[in-house]
């Protein structure tokens, strides 16, 4: 068995409606039920501002810099161009990574590589490089809207380079996994007899 074989038949068994529940029970609403019980003003700005969402390159480039591992939990993520690639060849019945939550895959919801704004867009972050880290989807939807300064964690900017590894998303992986989905996407030559 290679190993694209291996990780296709290692993911049948992966317990994904166990993972979709958790999300969505604890980790999405996280976020929504502190912005519900925890009264704190949030400082709007009005001042005219870059963009809130972050361009393709340079969320890659963050993602890279941080080894793909969300920097408030170390979860190691899995970046969205494999996830994909994996839909791509077991069929998105088997293993969806886009939609809604109870069509996705738990590994696509819970270990989906995202970059977060440690200070918030809304609250005068910038989209730059130096306000942005790799976050797991939880840890993302935990934070919300929030300062760091106003739900008391600590800086995940300040954790050290040690903490990291060189996990890289299952990025190394991705030509294998194309080479698979090349043959399948082949159009079918019509006989012109
Ligand atoms: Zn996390």
């Amino acid at each position: 068995m290679n190993d694209v074989s291996l990780a296709l038949a290692e993911l049948t068994t992966i317990r994904s409606q166990e993972l979709q529940n958790w999300f969505i029970e604890h980790g999405q609403v996280s976020g929504r039920i502190r912005e519900r019980h925890i009264a704190v003003a949030k400082q709007e700005t009005t001042e005219p501002r870059d963009l809130r969402n972050i361009p393709t390159k340079l969320e890659n480039a963050v993602l890279q810099r941080d080894n793909f591992r969300c920097r408030y939990c170390s979860l190691p993520l899995v970046a969205k161009s494999v996830l994909h690639a994996f839909s791509k060849l077991m069929g998105p019945e088997a293993f969806c990574s886009l939609g809604s939550n109870l069509e996705r895959h738990g590994i696509a919801l819970v270990f989906r590589a995202n970059v977060d704004h440690v200070v918030p867009w809304n609250q005068g972050g910038l989209t730059d490089v130096n306000n942005l880290v790799s976050a797991c989807q939880c840890c993302n939807y935990g934070k919300a809207s929030f300062t760091l300064e106003q739900i008391g964690i600590d800086d995940p900017r300040n954790r050290l380079a040690s903490d990291r590894d060189s996990w890289d998303g299952s990025t190394s992986f991705l030509q294998r996994l194309r080479g698979k989905i090349a043959p399948l996407e082949r159009p079918v030559r019509r006989n012109p007899n």
